[in-house]
């Protein structure tokens, strides 16, 4: 178990897995639980982090942060994605290492993987074929990261470990229709399309893709597991194993927040990836399930945006 009493530097707070890995932490009695705007370090400015670790000396780290988005910002907005996510990690790694943090626990994504790869995906399917096209900026910086970390342990030791996500959805996710995932889009399309009483609602593409969605309460509940019992190389899925298409997801969105939408399919837009499921049998032999079942949780992800808009609204 790592030590509740030593600081732990979460990165990216403001967003929806590093504000989740604050609840987790302060919930299991972490009493130094650091964490940094934007406007505080510049997280793509090594000279900037390294006098952020040289001031606050964390002891672990779990680094959540970087510039994430959907399939329409991955694929319109490629430099970016590649660019701040390749300087973040690399700073953040660097200046871990330098200052001799205990532990660090890297987050991926299941977009790493091959785009064709079998599914349910192992995790040694990493790198053994071509990326989709539409998230391959964004998945190459993280591959980087996920070398990164394996090359600080072979050549330093450090104590840094990864684990790759499915998608996930909850509190603070990003419900900007142009650069957010499908949860939070539909979830918002449904809920504008009954506040105007539009008969119908449009989902990209045809529907047929398959999506794991896990809620980010499981997610920071699993990593603060791993920082407590898993101190190996390889990285680890972490995902609920089983998914739906994205019809189906959409038919459970519009049942919870307007029954009598009608769904169109826009077939114009892409589909990305066919399938995308994490094979979690390793995450499940060290003991670890998630908890929060998918109905139950975006019934609770479309309570927090209501009361985020009735928030915004006073
Ligand atoms: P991906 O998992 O990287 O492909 O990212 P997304 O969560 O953005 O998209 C997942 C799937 O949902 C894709 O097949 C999208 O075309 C589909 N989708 C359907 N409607 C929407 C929408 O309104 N927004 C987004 N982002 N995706 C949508």
């Amino acid at each position: 178990m790592i030590n509740r009493s030593q600081p732990v530097f979460v990165t990216g707070h403001r967003g929806m897995v590093g504000s989740a890995m604050v609840r987790r932490l302060k919930d299991a009695g972490f009493e130094q639980v650091l964490t940094a705007t934007r406007q505080e370090v510049d997280l793509r400015d090594q000279a900037a982090v390294d006098a952020w670790f040289d001031a606050h000396r964390p002891a672990y780290v779990i680094h959540a942060a970087g510039t994430v988005g959907g399939i329409h910002a991955n694929a319109t907005r490629p430099a970016e994605f590649l660019y701040d996510n390749l300087m973040i990690h690399a700073t953040v790694l660097h200046a871990a290492w330098r200052t001799r943090v205990a532990k660090l626990l890297y987050l991926g994504s299941s977009c790493i993987y091959p785009r064709d790869c079998p599914q349910p995906i192992r995790e040694e399917y990493l790198l053994t074929g071509p990326l989709e096209k539409t998230n391959e900026a964004y998945a190459i910086a993280k591959i980087a990261g996920l070398k990164s970390c394996e090359a600080y342990r072979r050549q330093h030791g450090c104590n840094f470990i990864s684990a790759m996500p499915t998608n996930l959805y909850g509190p603070n996710d990003n419900f900007d229709l142009t650069s957010s995932h499908v949860m939070p889009a539909l979830i918002r399309k449904f809920h504008d399309a009954a506040l105007s009483g539009a008969p119908q609602v449009t989902v990209w593409g045809t529907g047929r893709p398959r999506r794991e969605f896990m809620h980010v309460d499981d997610l920071a509940d699993a990593c603060l597991f791993l920082m407590d019992h898993y101190d190996e190389e390889r990285t680890i899925n972490v995902g609920v194993g089983e998914d739906v298409s994205i019809g189906e997801l959409a038919e459970l969105i519009r049942d919870i927040v307007y029954p009598q939408a009608e769904i169109v399919f826009d077939a114009s837009m892409p589909d990305g990836t066919p399938r995308k499921l994490l094979d979690v049998s390793r995450l499940h032999g060290l003991g670890w399930r998630h908890r929060i079942p998918l109905r139950a949780g975006v019934a609770s992800a479309y309570q927090w945006y209501c009361s985020r808009l009735a928030v915004a609204a006073t």
